[in-house]
């Protein structure tokens, strides 16, 4: 039901998660908090796996996209579900090397690596580094001839595709701060001086073309510009290209009237789509690699918070101040982004207010939704707001100097903390 199987209405009218109820959670762990359904994101990773192993004869992995919630135990449910990882950052490297993940099922993408991280990442094992631009393949190189190991990497591709979604978030056209353009000529220069570099081997291309995608279209047109340019690479260098990671960007439902395509609906056709170019050109048919990030996790959340000032001013619109906002979800404030809200102690009841629910920074733009229907709410009621499992808590921030929430995962029935709440202690721990 809403947005996610894992949301349901119980017999007192309570929104549950993962059959939980969010008005006892609320009640015993505090507001704002930040709910998590472990099955429904297992059930996910285990769709993308399986999706893979049916249509690609499992020749493929998928890889998380940490970034979309990144802590220790979504690290470990990755593992467990058998994924690799997508990490950015050294501290997302030193995040899954914590909780124990495999290096060498890291791949490293970020288009402003630092000499540090390049490091760190060669020292750790990472399994790939996905090279963005020339500056860094030096660094690679350099470093990795220096310990006298060979770096696997891949090269960032933009396809020049235009998936339809927020600009913000578009990524594969030609006007993007990640990767090598095909157009210009720059992604074959590039590739040459891969080919040609000490201590890094050439394994894989890589594209992503953006995020929140509800067409499998550009993402099949998207895997065929990547392999007529594996073709390319084989006749213009002799090198074959084994591996393919065509990215995440996979939609999911905020609003009930969004429609995500399907996991099978993507891997069939793209699969295909791979298969036929690798015969038309000649190639063997790649190693592929998806890196689904928010929609393993994005659906799969809700964030609680308590409601306190409601301000109703006559024929403009009714704000309903809450205990979080910004700090815990930007996304906005950011991108103008839908979510559905409910009346957590009140979720059987009629969605006949339209309200304004306002965060507690000092910016007027620190909104959730605007002018959204939902049950009608006053000071003290549970305010839910769905869909917020990727890029709220790995965003959230201490604007104004309010503690991060806390995160909790429901499995089985059983609720358990994975990310504790900060204290006020926390806020001051690097201040001198
Ligand atoms: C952000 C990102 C993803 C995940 O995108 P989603 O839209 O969350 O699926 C995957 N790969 C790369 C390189 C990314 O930057």
């Amino acid at each position: 039901m809403f947005v996610s199987d894992c949301l349901n209405i119980n017999g007192k009218g309570h929104l549950t998660i993962g059959g939980a109820d969010t008005v006892d959670i609320a009640e015993k762990y505090d507001t704002p908090v930040i709910v998590y359904d472990e099955g429904a994101i297992r059930k996910n990773c285990r769709a993308f796996v399986n999706s893979i192993n049916e249509y690609y004869g499992g020749n493929g992995r998928v890889l998380y996209a940490n970034k979309a919630f990144s802590c220790l135990e979504m690290c470990r449910i990755a593992d467990d579900e058998n994924m690799g990882l997508d990490v950015v950052s050294g501290g997302e490297i030193y995040t899954a090397l914590k909780a124990g993940f495999p290096a060498e099922k890291l791949y490293f993408h970020g288009n402003n690596k630092s000499y540090d991280e390049i490091k760190y990442a060669l020292e750790s094992g990472v399994g790939r580094i996905i090279v963005d631009n020339p500056e860094e393949l030096s660094v690679i190189s350099a470093l990795a001839k220096e310990s006298g190991i060979t770096a696997n990497i891949y090269m960032r591709i933009k396809p020049g595709i235009d998936a339809h979604t927020h600009n913000f978030i578009r990524t594969g056209q030609i006007d993007s701060k990640f990767g090598f353009a095909l157009e210009t000529g720059e992604a074959m220069e590039c590739v040459k001086l891969a080919v040609n570099a000490e201590n890094v081997n050439l394994l894989g291309l890589h594209c992503h073309i953006g995020s929140q995608i509800f067409d499998v279209a550009p993402f099949v047109h998207a895997a065929e510009v990547m392999m007529k340019f594996i073709s390319d690479i084989k006749n213009e260098t002799g090198v074959i290209i084994s591996e393919l990671d065509l990215g995440g960007g996979f939609g999911i439902k905020y609003l009930e009237t969004d429609e995500p395509v399907s996991f099978d609906a993507y891997m069939k056709p793209v699969s295909d789509a791979i298969k036929e170019a690798a015969t038309k050109y000649d190639l063997p048919v790649p190693f592929i690699l998806i890196e689904p990030g928010r929609s393993i996790a994005g659906a799969e959340a809700v964030t609680l918070y308590t409601v306190g000032a409601v301000k109703n001013i006559p024929n403009v619109r009714t704000y309903v101040s809450i205990d979080g906002g910004m700090t815990d979800n930007p996304r906005y404030i950011l991108y103008q982004s839908d979510y559905t809200v409910l009346c957590a102690n009140k979720a059987d009841k009629p969605r006949d207010a339209v309200i304004t629910v306002a965060g507690k920074c000092c910016e007027s733009g620190d909104l959730i939704q605007e002018n959204t229907k939902t049950q009608k709410m006053e000071k003290g009621d549970i305010l839910a707001v769905l869909s917020t499992g990727a890029y709220n808590y790995s965003m959230a921030s201490n604007y104004n100097r309010v503690p991060r929430p806390a995160v909790l995962m429901v499995k089985d029935g059983k609720i358990k903390t994975v990310i504790n709440r900060e204290t006020y202690e926390d806020l001051i721990k690097n201040d001198i």
